[in-house]
């Protein structure tokens, strides 16, 4: 097992931790030592390593500037696992408050190997309320030979007046670059061969773990033996690169939603995991987006798919901003639902290529700047309470059976009911006739494609009768959008609402 032997036995060998060792080390140094710790942070981050390694320091007969020597008869005990006076517990198997009680009526008898007892209580957050109640009693009062260290991933979950009485330490994610110097250092002592790309490629999906990472790179090597290539870690890892993410990533900087679309749909229909190829297309524009604005990271895993779409986005004209902008909407696709489904990384291709504006619109739009604000017709900016010319009804009437609409078909149905925010309209309520009218063609077609069965369930729900959905294209604030009749449907329409249309006087 590569992560035991390469387990930190000081607290210089800790990754990623600087601001909790050089603290603890200098209290161990000078003899300042609470009697109880907190140690909170992610999985795999090192809680449980620096809590022993604070247990041998607690012991250890030949401390250096607050390091164990890792020599000595107590040093060598814990590290064997033998000594009987570091009391690891995971309160996930012991959360009862008979458990703390045994440990409440043991804590008070002298060490019987160290000079020290130390309590190490791992998930501590899991304990129940007795529990905790009687753990409080015992740090409020710990006899001198004894010292705590609790350990949990759920901060929010320990009762403040636990987090009160110990000194509390943060423990973080541990950032790429330092899991890939501590992989690239146990490769060397290994004897392993692994390129900087594929360490990264490892750090990038530990996410923040050196445990994970670890035990990651043993699986590599498992699989490729000692010296594998950059594809190869990729492969171990699930992180094949389908070639398509990097079409996908050119057609948006191209703005060619037509081509990013059937990708979209391709990629669907050849059953990839969407979610992942999703992710694969964002690093790509992320690597993309450094290039362009002339940050370059070499040792990126997408670094040379992202060098073959810069040259295109500059050409383009592209402008970093939207590129961030776009970038974080692909980031917003939830495949949770529907792993299979390919709506929801369409719709995010849609809101990239055609602008946040258009899906994003159901609210109404402030006063644009000067820039955006030639593209955007100001028609639909209303301040509350401000009606537009020409309309009798309230104007949030239309708005408000849209909005209602919507959230019903989203209700229903997340991934279609998508498509109906803020990219349309009611031109009008009939008899038997629900007419919409859709600010880009592609909006339409899909509600007039897919949704219609969905949209027309719920009109009927909303009126009481069945509708027919028919559907329209017009200019976002156009006067044919803003074609409101007087009286009639939409204050009949307001009526199912529950609303009660207000009529102007004169008119
Ligand atoms: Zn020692």
């Amino acid at each position: 097992m590569l992560y035991g032997k390469w387990r930190p036995r000081g607290f210089d060998e800790v990754v990623g931790q600087e601001h909790i060792v050089t603290t603890l080390r200098n209290a161990l140094a000078t003899g300042q030592v609470a009697h109880a710790y907190l140690f909170s942070g992610p999985r795999g981050t090192g809680k449980t390593t620096t809590a022993r390694i604070v247990a041998r320091a607690l012991n250890c007969i030949d401390l250096h500037q607050g390091e164990p020597c890792n020599r000595c008869g107590p040093c060598q005990a814990i590290l064997k696992g033998a000594a009987l006076d570091l009391i690891e517990m995971d309160a996930a198997s012991n959360r009862g408050i008979d458990d703390i009680r045994e440990l409440r009526e043991k804590i008070a008898f002298a060490p019987s190997d160290l000079q020290r007892k130390v309590y190490l209580l791992d998930e501590v957050h899991m304990l129940t309320d007795g529990a905790f109640n009687a753990l409080l009693k015992t740090l409020e009062e710990p006899p001198p030979h004894a010292f705590f260290i609790l350990a949990t991933t759920e901060l929010h979950k320990v009762p403040a007046t636990i987090i009160s009485r110990c000194q509390r330490y943060d423990f973080h994610r541990v950032p790429n670059s330092a899991m890939v110097e501590r992989l690239r250092f146990i490769s060397e002592q290994e004897g392993f061969s692994v390129p900087g790309e594929g360490l990264l490629a490892i750090a990038i999906q530990a996410r923040g773990g050196m445990r994970d990472a670890i035990t990651l790179l043993e699986q590599v090597v498992a699989r490729y033996r000692a010296a594998p290539s950059t594809e190869d870690v990729l492969a171990a890892l699930g992180m094949v690169h389908d070639d398509r993410s990097e079409a996908l990533a050119l057609a948006l900087v191209q703005e060619d939603l037509a081509s990013a679309l059937a990708l979209a749909r391709q990629v669907a229909e050849d059953g990839v995991d969407i979610a992942r190829f999703t992710r694969e297309t964002i690093d790509i524009l992320r690597d993309t987006l450094l290039q362009v604005l002339g940050a370059d990271r070499p040792e990126s895993p997408r670094h040379d798919a992202a060098a073959r779409v810069a040259p295109a986005a500059r050409e383009h004209g592209i402008n970093p901003a939207r590129l961030a902008a776009g970038i974080s909407e692909l980031a917003r696709a939830d495949f949770r639902l529907d792993p299979t489904n390919p709506v929801p990384l369409e719709i995010a291709c849609a809101t990239m290529v055609l602008g946040t504006g258009v899906l994003a619109a159901s609210a109404p739009v402030p006063a644009a700047p000067a820039a955006a604000g030639a593209a955007r017709p100001a028609g639909r900016s209303r301040q509350p309470g401000q009606a537009p010319e020409g309309t009798d009804a309230a104007p949030s009437q239309e708005e408000g059976f849209m909005r209602e609409l919507y959230e019903r078909c989203r209700t229903v149905n997340t991934v279609l009911g998508a498509w109906l925010n803020g990219s349309c309209e009611v031109l009008s309520i009939g008899e038997e006739e629900l007419e919409l009218g859709f600010y880009h063609p592609l909006h339409m077609q899909k509600v007039d494609k897919d949704c219609r069965t969905l949209v027309e369930q719920q009109a009927e729900l909303m009126l009481g009768r069945a509708m027919r959905l028919k559907v329209r294209q017009v200019e976002r604030g156009s006067p044919a959008s803003r074609r409101v009749p007087k009286g009639g449907h939409l204050v009949e329409a307001a009526r199912a609402l529950g609303a009660t249309p207000v009529t102007k006087d004169g008119d």
